[in-house]
């Protein structure tokens, strides 16, 4: 008769295996001028309250989001409180939040194991195994278009899978899209599993992705950070980072978007490995970083660079790390202005666009920096839905309308590379 204490013992084990965020808060703080700015500097500074700043220092009047654990949470209202600064609570309590995505999950869960594309559930998030096996599926399904190549090893030796869009040719001009190298951007790794599914269902159905295919290939990165989105369903949603130890310290992780060898070093990444924007040893230090580089500089024939994150609904393109604008920049901005009039066509979702230093905050060590240096003119960096309700727990029902919404925006991308070659 133990089945019983064992089946809650398992449950038990599950539970505090995993990191909780009871009455932990998301506060949504608005620096009126460059004191407050620097004071929130310092805020972020001051590590034993352990914040987590989910939308980064910007500028006066943009806003800072930042998770406040619940020990912290009176300190923390009573410094803004008294030097007069700006805020509101935007998730009250975090836990609850996750909790239900949670609840969500598990009951899609028990839905039958898809047998094929077709009968996948691309309204839920879910495990890598299952994107893995929706990508094996996708490859068995569609010979004649998609083929899978793995890329290199993650730290903890997943494979990282690159699906190959091709009907045909060899090395053609191709685009580069990845999703997820922040793990905890959940519906990105979920939007870069639609977008695979739809460019097999369209690539003879829309006219302008037919032309694409016949003259581009296309390489979708799906899961970029493997280690980390494994680690955001097993033991802490909120993982953003890679998943290797720093020797020396009791922090694991870096930061792969500061990790390209792009103004590595400079402002906006930290040589802390406790920090989320960690910059990590050495350019090119992880694996997963490294394996996209070697894959671009063997190519040798990407035309278009495109990085997907969430959140804040912002299309961006370089540089981040430095103000120098890129050669460019006037028909980068006008592509990203049409790609965004696009996206908004379908839901009405605003999008903001311009140059990450301009728009966001200088940072260094950038993806797309880099790539537009390795002479990709058209790379961008999109952060998808929404701008702060949700964050990063954006519910599964919004994945599909913004995967479509976002679909027209790259649409727009591709169709201006391949009528535009150089
Ligand atoms: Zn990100």
């Amino acid at each position: 008769m133990m089945r019983g204490p064992t089946a809650l013992a398992a449950l038990f084990l599950a539970v505090v295996a995993k990191e909780t965020f009871e009455r932990h808060q998301v506060l949504r703080i608005i620096p009126k001028d460059d004191v407050q700015l620097s004071l929130i500097k310092e805020l972020e500074d001051m590590i034993h309250f352990e914040l987590d700043f989910w939308r980064e220092l910007s500028g006066v009047n943009t806003p800072v989001d930042v998770r406040v654990p619940f020990h912290s949470l009176q300190s923390v209202k009573i410094y803004l409180e008294t030097q007069g600064i700006e805020y509101s609570v935007m998730i009250e309590d975090l836990q609850m939040m996750l909790d239900e995505e949670q609840k969500e999950m598990m009951s899609a869960a028990h839905a039958p194991k898809p047998r094929n594309t077709d009968s996948f559930d691309y309204a839920n998030y879910h495990t890598i195994s299952e994107i893995y096996s929706f990508q094996d599926m996708l490859v068995a399904e569609n010979p004649n278009l998609v083929s899978k190549t793995v890329i290199g090893q993650s730290f903890e030796g997943r494979p990282l899978n690159v699906l190959k869009f091709s009907t045909g040719g060899t090395n053609r001009p191709a685009i580069w899209i990845d999703t997820g190298i922040h793990s905890r951007e959940w519906v990105t790794q979920a939007s870069g599993t639609w977008f695979a599914k739809k460019i097999v269902t369209d690539h003879r159905r829309d006219p302008s992705l037919t032309a694409i295919l016949d003259n581009m290939d296309i390489f979708l990165e799906t899961v970029t950070n493997p280690d980390g989105y494994s680690y955001t369903h097993s033991t802490n949603r909120l993982w953003r980072k890679t998943r290797k130890p720093n020797p020396g310290s009791r922090c694991v992780g870096v930061d792969p978007n500061r990790n390209w060898d792009a103004g590595f070093g400079g402002p906006g990444a930290s040589n802390d490995p406790c920090s989320q924007i960690y910059r990590g040893p050495r350019a090119e230090s992880e694996s997963e970083v490294k394996s996209i580089v070697d894959f671009v500089k063997s190519h040798g024939n990407i035309k278009a660079f495109i990085s997907i994150h969430s959140y804040s609904q912002l299309l961006l393109y370089p540089y981040g790390y430095t103000r120098t604008p890129v050669r460019d920049r006037p028909e980068l901005d006008r592509l990203a202005r049409k790609a965004t009039t696009d996206l908004a066509s379908l839901y009405g979702t605003r999008y903001t666009f311009g140059s990450i230093i301009n728009t966001i905050y200088q940072a260094s060590g950038g993806s797309i920096d880099w790539a537009y240096n390795q002479g990709i003119k058209f790379s961008y960096t999109f952060e998808l839905r929404d701008t702060g309700r949700f964050g990063f727990m954006l519910p599964a029902n919004q994945i599909i309308p913004t995967a479509q919404e976002t679909w027209l925006a790259l649409m727009t991308i591709m169709d201006y590379t391949l009528k535009n070659p150089y």
